[in-house]
């Protein structure tokens, strides 16, 4: 593992000294007005997987990155595609030439964001659209009559619309997975592989994820010409940044010691990560009778239920969010001090997207783990994989009083439940490792 250290933003890279890798974003080719968009938003330098891979995507090559969560990545696509695009005809009505793929709607609504923020002083703005499911599909189509210059969506949603006519994709010129790892897993791989068969066999593609497991190796292979590899190693780069604490205690005692601890560290914005949807309606209705303004999120509420839960904990409306993984990829919360893993997650690279929540962009994060007699085997193996040995933690008055179980012949995801075929798929995958 190369030595890693973090700049004076707190981003981490290994293997180089500081002076190599700070660099201004003006050197690194782009245009004065995404310069500007930049130092609005108070970016001072660009990190490490910026300063990669903005120029290998300014020259038009194929980019194979792996970074940790919260280190940049949305602008190391944005701005390069922004001014490549701005540089190129505009033709009427306007066709696709940039297509980013998402796997969870509140990332493309976010990657949207990001798109318009850092073109806004274009001077001829390109026009971007964000599509996913979850909400009517008729206002998305009203808004690409005219055509687009970048589509945002999750994959299924896109598919819906190109059946409808309402999107061509034809005239792609750059394609970006963000999660890519995500889009290339069981559930969307159909998706996906029906999208990129509509795409024109030439153009660039970016591959970007905090984590890259051995079974997508080969299909992001596949897809890739010549990629240039960009490694920003993740374990080392995230432990200075991110504490992580590992706490015992007896599971129905998981609720009281959250507020505990809550209300002795003036945890001002807390996210709970629990295992089903059940749970996070029940922890968040416990945690409401207490007197906390918590919050469920999980894949089946409505889409106007999920973007409001999630606005109203940006904008410190609720305190704790309690939430499935869907939360786990990719959401840009800023000053979120601290993660709760209340049930553990099922796997080592889910704990990584789970704890990469908190310090981002070089504030520090507090992650916590409960850990109780049933869970405890697999913790270690989570530990294992990223090769962590956390001390165990017990706060007074929430001492486990449950005796240690032996691990169970079959360790299937989360408390000893069965494992599903996805389960199985998944330890294949991590296995290969
Ligand atoms: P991302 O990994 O794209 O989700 O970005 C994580 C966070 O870092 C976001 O809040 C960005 O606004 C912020 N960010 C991105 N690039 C920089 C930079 N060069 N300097 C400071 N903050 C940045």
């Amino acid at each position: 593992m190369l030595a890693a250290g973090p700049n004076a933003l707190g981003f981490q890279c290994g293997g180089r000294g500081f002076i190599d890798w700070v660099m201004s974003f003006s050197s690194l080719g782009l245009s004065e007005p995404l310069i500007r968009a930049v130092t609005e938003r108070n970016y001072p330098a660009a990190t490490p997987i910026q300063a990669a891979a903005i120029p290998a995507v300014l020259r038009g090559n194929d980019v194979w990155a792996s970074a940790q969560t919260g280190s940049g990545k949305t602008a190391a696509f944005a701005l390069p595609i922004l001014q490549r695009l701005s540089t190129s005809r505009r033709e009427s009505p306007r066709p696709v030439r940039a297509l980013v793929l998402a796997p969870t709607r509140e990332l493309a609504a976010q990657i949207g964001e990001s798109f318009r923020a850092y073109g806004r002083h274009l001077p001829a703005p390109p026009k971007i659209a964000v599509v996913f499911g979850g909400v009517s599909i008729n206002p998305q189509m009203m808004e690409l009559r005219g055509g687009a210059d970048i589509v945002v969506a999750t994959p299924g949603r896109l598919l819906d619309l190109v059946e409808r006519n309402a999107l061509w994709l034809a005239a792609i010129s750059t394609l970006v997975l963000d999660e890519a790892d995500r889009l290339f897993a069981l559930g969307f791989a159909d998706e996906l592989a029906r999208v990129i068969a509509l795409l024109p066999a030439r153009r660039q593609n970016l591959l970007f994820s905090a984590t890259f497991p051995p079974a997508v190796q080969a299909l992001a292979e596949n897809l890739l010409r010549n990629p240039v590899r960009i490694d920003v190693p993740v374990v080392a780069a995230l432990a200075p940044v991110i504490l992580q604490r590992a706490i015992e205690v007896d599971p129905p005692r998981r609720t009281q010691l959250l507020r505990h601890l809550i209300q002795e560290h003036h945890w001002t914005r807390v996210l709970v990560f629990v295992a089903t949807k059940y749970a996070t309606e029940h922890v968040a209705d416990k945690l409401r009778r207490a007197g906390l303004a918590a919050t469920a999120l999980h894949g089946e509420l409505s889409q106007g239920a999920r973007t409001q839960a999630l606005a109203d904990f940006k904008a410190s409306r609720v305190q704790v969010l309690v939430a499935t993984d869907v939360a786990a990829r990719g959401l840009d919360i800023a000053q979120l001090p601290v993660v709760v893993n209340y049930d553990l997650p099922r796997s080592a690279v889910d704990h990584l997207h789970r704890i990469g929540r908190t310090g981002r962009a070089g504030e520090s994060g507090v992650a916590v783990s409960f850990i109780s007699a049933g869970t405890a085997a697999h913790f270690r193996l989570i530990e294992k994989r990223h090769r962590l040995s956390l001390p165990r933690e017990q706060i007074a008055g929430f001492e486990p009083v449950e005796l240690a179980v032996p691990p169970p012949l079959s360790t299937g995801g989360v408390k000893g439940r069965r494992k599903s075929k996805k389960d199985k798929l998944r330890e294949a995958a991590q296995e290969k490792r």
